[in-house]
């Protein structure tokens, strides 16, 4: 069957780039089923796993929708983390790139004013946790007169996480007359009710995720006493030696434990959870991303909506209470297109558990007895050499799309009367540059920060030494801030 090409959608060609410099070949199956549909401008609801490409699935028509020109924010997201916050402004971020737009995030246990600064500029999506949205909008520091696109990610999770009601109070807030994009792994009727009060003839979009699962990740249990549970645990990390590895624990407190472990053995190794201050979360989870350390223990904060690739491992090292949480979790491996392989250990009393997850995904986890002596011995040379050797670092997403893109700062701003235009007209001005090459721009009081596109940022620095703007030459430097 010919598969679509991105190209087929009426997207701009600053989108267009952005995709095909973020290595998207072709849409996934729900952005097959998505994107027309939200380009569109027809409300969705969209039954799909995280994994599956649904982020680009609403932020590539959301980009593609919003008018550069409008600035009061038109596009609201709502997830329930602050983790995904952080992630799908970045993705939304990468995909908008070429086409300039900006994006904020904003999400509790976080400096509001940093938020209130930012959302004072011009923001064309805002992302964001319920209660910190709602924050905002009763401050008077978020305006959502002009919101036109609605998303709300990860529906299921929030309700689970006994945010419906704040959910409600930010759609009762917004304009009427707008599209609305749900996205949920699972239908909970709280939410069907959700949709239903607030959607407009909506179209389902359900994708079948679990069978992508079984065909990709290779599923196994073990059966072990809670005593044996470190040690199988060092038998199949010495086995299946992985290059990355999340082991999942049901509480901060195991977390902690099989955490001290693994460091005591030498394993180069970290942990998340919810107990731990956020600028902790987020640097263990970025450094995780870029590879710094191959094996993460965590609790289920980890599982959701958070996106790393090349995972090959996942070892439920308690079994998930919730059948949801066993796909959320195995579906950090396996992910674009990559295989991977996921364990889970199971103690006597925790079969009601197991034959939940059996009844959910439709199969049986096969069962596999516990790596022989021999094996585990004749694996060690392999897995000691990879615990020494050196991390292999890997770039992050946006890292191609970077480099195309210089940042330069220029020493003055709002208090000498910098207005975008100044700058714009300036660099236009210079040979070889036009508006196309000039990215985002940021002006703060005493500093303006503008992005360089296409490569021509050494052209444009090198220019702006000896160029006035708005009257005098300014100081100019390159930031990668
Ligand atoms: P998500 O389900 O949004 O968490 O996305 C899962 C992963 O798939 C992310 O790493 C995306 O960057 C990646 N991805 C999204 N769309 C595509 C695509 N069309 N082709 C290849 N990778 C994609």
């Amino acid at each position: 069957m010919k598969k679509t090409s991105f190209s087929e959608y009426k997207l701009s060609n600053e989108l267009l780039k952005a995709i095909k410099m973020l290595d998207f070949k072709n849409p996934t199956s729900v952005q097959e089923q998505v994107i027309p549909i939200a380009l569109g401008q027809r409300d969705t609801i969209i039954k799909s796993q995280t994994g599956s490409g649904k982020t680009a699935a609403f932020a590539i028509p959301i980009c593609e929708l919003v008018d550069w020109d409008e600035n009061k924010t038109q596009a609201l997201v709502v997830v329930p983390t602050r983790e995904l916050a952080i992630q799908v402004k970045e993705d939304i971020f990468n995909i908008g790139r070429f086409k300039r737009i900006k994006v904020a995030a904003v999400f509790g246990k976080s400096p509001i004013r940093i938020q209130v600064k930012e959302l004072k500029q011009k923001t064309h999506i805002v992302v964001g946790t319920p209660g910190r949205i709602i924050d905002h909008i009763e401050r008077g520091t978020f305006d959502t007169s002009q919101i036109k696109y609605l998303v709300i990610d990860e529906a299921d999770e929030m309700l689970a996480m006994g945010f419906i009601e704040q959910v409600e109070a930010i759609i009762e807030s917004l304009p009427r007359e707008r599209m609305t994009m749900l996205l949920s792994a699972t239908m909970h009727k709280d939410i069907e009710d959700l949709c239903r009060k607030y959607m407009k003839a909506p179209k389902l979009i359900e994708i079948e995720e679990q069978n992508i699962y079984a065909d990709k990740i290779a599923q196994e249990r073990y059966s072990v006493d809670q005593k044996d549970k470190l040690g199988l645990l060092r038998d199949i990390t010495v086995v299946e030696n992985p290059d990355s590895c999340i082991i999942f624990c049901n509480t901060k407190l195991k977390v902690d434990e099989v955490y001290n472990e693994l460091t005591k053995l030498k394993y180069t190794c970290e942990k998340i959870h919810g107990g731990m201050e956020q600028d902790d979360r987020l640097r263990v989870m970025s450094e995780f991303k870029q590879g710094y350390f191959r094996y993460l223990v965590a609790t289920d904060v980890a599982a959701r909506g958070i996106d790393i690739d090349n995972i090959s491992l996942v070892i439920n090292y308690d079994i998930p209470q919730e059948k949801e949480s066993y796909v959320h979790r195995i579906g950090r491996t396996g992910r674009a297109s990559k295989e991977g392989k996921a364990i889970t250990f199971v103690t006597q009393y925790e079969g009601r558990f197991l034959a939940d997850i059996h009844s959910y995904i439709g199969m049986e986890l096969p069962l596999k007895e516990r790596p022989e002596k021999e094996l585990v011995n004749s694996s060690k040379e392999d897995f000691l050499e990879k615990v020494r050797a050196l991390p292999d670092v890997k770039e992050t997403k946006g890292a191609q799309l970077n480099r195309e893109i210089m940042k330069l700062h220029i020493n003055a701003g709002k208090k000498t009367k910098m207005r975008p235009v100044d700058v714009v007209g300036t660099i236009c001005n210079i040979k070889g540059i036009n508006a196309e090459d000039i990215g985002i721009i940021n002006i703060h009081d005493i500093s303006t920060f503008v992005e360089i596109l296409n490569n021509k940022g050494e052209q444009v620095y090198r220019e702006l030494q000896k160029t006035p703007i708005k009257g005098r030459i300014r100081k100019v430097s390159k930031t990668d801030q």
